[in-house]
């Protein structure tokens, strides 16, 4: 469940940086880089937890479903009316919910900003 796709059955795996993201925003919003295009692409079904593969030169209707449990899990994206002002938060809860994997990235990034603000304070 993101703020983007409220209904979203699945989870798609960045083929970037090999993390997992409710929705193509959820990568754009966390991240400082585009997200890569991969012909076979990762997902993990909600409903039963489990993770399949699919060739997206080759997805067809019937692909729409959990090869485990049959979950219809291409539906319309259910989308929140207003996002304002959460902007900030809502991003660091991603961050701190999205495994230790990119806490590496995370810190370097800190870092940097924490400068940036050191500079503007003693100004
Ligand atoms: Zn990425
Ligand atoms: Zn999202
Ligand atoms: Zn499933």
């Amino acid at each position: 469940m993101c703020k983007h796709v409220l209904n979203a059955q699945v989870s798609i795996r960045a083929p970037c940086c090999k993390k997992w993201f409710d929705c193509p925003e959820c990568h754009a919003e966390t991240q400082d880089h585009n997200l890569a295009k991969t012909i076979e692409m990762a997902f993990m079904c909600k409903k039963c937890k489990k993770a399949f593969r699919k060739d997206m030169t080759t997805y067809e209707d019937s692909d729409e479903y959990c090869p485990h449990c049959d979950n219809h899990y291409v539906i319309d994206a259910k989308t929140p009316q207003a996002v304002v002002g959460v902007e900030g938060g809502d991003a660091r809860v991603d961050n701190r919910m999205l495994k230790d994997e990119r806490v590496k990235q995370t810190k370097i990034r800190t870092i940097w900003n924490d400068d940036e603000l050191d500079e503007k304070l003693d100004f």
